[in-house]
């Protein structure tokens, strides 16, 4: 058995999606990234290179490379999943997002992750909190995520 964590945040911007596990969340603030920005699935992609202890999101992908522009994170994810070739157990995640509200939109963030992580989505757990106005995230001018897993690798 193997734990992983990940986190990852985005400055929030306008004309961009909010992309939040596969899901596009209406919203008039979006992540401002190399990538979709899908904060997420970035913080899930750390959780499984950390498990594996295989590094982290930037030197697998770093946002320097052209090919990863605007990619879908999806993408990402699959490859990530492809290389560490683990089984996941359970993942349990956290949104932090002030204004922007996340609740109605967590089950269809569930099951679209339970789609890709091929996981049945009694064992896919993801909370949204507020940041109660503090700091940055606070101020609604980022998105934050937090995600811990737990694999099985033979
Ligand atoms: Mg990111």
């Amino acid at each position: 058995m193997r734990i992983g964590f990940g986190y990852d945040n985005h400055r929030l911007i306008a004309n961009r999606p909010l992309m939040v596990g596969g899901i596009e969340i209406p919203s008039p603030l979006g992540e401002d990234a190399h990538s979709d920005g899908d904060v997420l699935i970035h913080a899930i992609i750390d959780a499984l290179l950390g498990a594996m202890a295989m590094g982290d999101i930037g030197s697998h992908f770093p946002p320097s490379d052209e090919r990863y522009r605007n990619i879908d994170s999806k993408i990402l994810l699959a490859e990530t999943m492809n290389e560490t070739r683990a089984d996941i157990i359970h993942l349990d995640a956290t949104v932090i997002l002030e204004k922007i509200k996340l609740r109605k939109h967590i089950e269809d963030i569930r099951k679209n992750l339970a789609k890709l992580l091929n996981l049945d989505i009694s064992r896919i757990s993801v909370k949204a909190k507020t940041h109660e106005g503090v700091d940055a995230t606070g101020r609604n001018e980022a998105v934050e995520a937090y995600a811990v897993v737990l694999l099985e690798n033979e």
